[in-house]
């Protein structure tokens, strides 16, 4: 089959960060670890030859104020929000990465955008059959994989417990590398 013919691919990675907010590890249920995980994610993908950039949230508000991954008034209007928006286009895959504590097992959550479904769908069984992701269904709440006009989208839910090995990476950055378009 030609290459014409051939379905659409992205050709770039945008990797977010939108919950990096950590006070202490008592009062941040969820996100201690994503931006760092998310920043050697980007680091891995560079090395493998990827367009890659990564924009991790600033950490100047609590959850609880402002849920930048949450479809309402005061995310929509967030500045960070609205610059990952902006650096989205036709050839973007988002990774949306998060963490959480006591989480034996990496999990993704796939995006209830239809669109977004199908088309990210081949990435998501390779994820699951080369990375070892569970893989659960999302929910429209997830903001910003579902409502910031990507094509490809997924969330990667990564244990904050093996954050330093990080198992799932060396195999995540080839299944990504091999869903690009080259
Ligand atoms: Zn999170």
């Amino acid at each position: 089959m030609s290459k014409s013919k051939s379905k659409p691919k992205p050709q770039r990675v945008l990797i977010t960060a939108p919950h990096a907010y950590t006070l202490s590890r008592s009062d941040n249920v969820g996100d201690a670890t994503s931006a760092a995980s998310a920043r050697a994610l980007a680091h891995a993908l560079h090395d493998a030859g990827v367009d890659v950039t990564v924009m991790v949230a600033p950490s100047d508000i609590h959850r609880s104020r402002l849920d930048r991954n949450r479809a309402r008034a005061s995310a929509a209007s967030d500045p960070w929000v609205q610059s990952v928006r902006t650096e989205i286009d036709a050839r973007t895959l988002l990774l949306d990465v998060h963490s959480f504590p006591f989480l034996e097992r990496h999990y993704l959550l796939t995006a209830s955008t239809p669109a977004v479904q199908t088309n990210t769908a081949p990435l998501v069984e390779s994820l699951q059959t080369q990375a070892g992701w569970d893989v659960r269904q999302g929910s429209r709440i997830n903001h910003i994989i579902n409502d910031l006009s990507a094509k490809w989208a997924v969330l990667l839910e990564t244990p904050d417990a093996t954050s330093i090995t990080r198992p799932w990476l060396a195999d995540t950055v080839r299944c990504v590398k091999d869903f690009l378009d080259d």
